[in-house]
């Protein structure tokens, strides 16, 4: 390990990397996705491996919809989420992880990224679940749901939310990554290798710095 962290000299040395991950919460507690969406049984595994083998710490960030409707919940669409309230919700959770951000950056440490869901309407990054038609209406009982919806091409409320956030702290730099949540979402394998490139530059990094 090299004995500064970030571009700062450390007055106290310890066994910290220095390098950190925001994950979706969901990564880290599949118990969160909405039924019939968690694709392995507790953790997306090759992400905590990813970051294990090259000592890269993980902050696991709230789930927005599991603290907002709870665990009991269907699958929706971005214009069901869409909602001021929902907005809000996502704000105040933006807002603390953005908080974390700060101060780890300030204190010498290496944010490699956050990494978001897509396919998700709350966590997507380049797609989101969204109505199959937008001229449609929503709402009555349950069994009145379209069963059609896609992906399209836009962020998710909470990405959004995140990234004005991000925006409005000066930490547009921060790298945005996106897993995905079911095939048709996107590739796993080429998202997960854009991290593993953006954790082996930092460390590249931490090594010449
Ligand atoms: S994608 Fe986001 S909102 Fe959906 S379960 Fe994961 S953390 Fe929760």
């Amino acid at each position: 390990m090299t004995g500064m962290i970030g571009q700062m000299k450390s007055s106290v040395h310890d066994a910290r990397s220095g390098r950190i991950l925001f994950l979706s919460h969901c990564l880290l507690n599949q118990n969160a996705c909405v039924r019939g969406l968690a694709s392995q049984p507790a953790v997306i595994r090759e992400i905590v491996d990813l970051a294990l083998a090259r000592d890269v710490a993980i902050v696991q960030m709230q789930c927005p919809e599991v603290g907002y409707l709870g665990s009991l919940r269907w699958g929706q669409v971005k214009k069901m989420y869409g909602n001021p309230m929902f907005r809000r919700h996502c704000r105040r959770l933006a807002e603390g992880v953005c908080d974390l951000v700060q101060t780890y950056r300030d204190n010498a440490h290496r944010v490699i990224g956050i990494v978001l869901r897509d396919g998700s309407p709350t966590c997507g990054l380049n797609c989101s679940a969204v109505e199959a038609d937008e001229q449609q209406v929503w709402g009555g009982m349950v069994w009145n749901a379209s069963p059609l919806q896609r992906f399209g091409p836009t962020e998710g409320v909470y990405t959004e939310e995140l990234k004005r956030e991000l925006q409005q702290r000066g930490l547009a730099d921060v790298s945005l990554f996106a897993l995905p949540e079911v095939p048709e979402a996107g590739s796993f394998a080429d998202a997960l290798h854009a991290i593993e490139g953006a954790i082996d530059s930092a460390i590249e990094a931490q090594e010449t710095a």
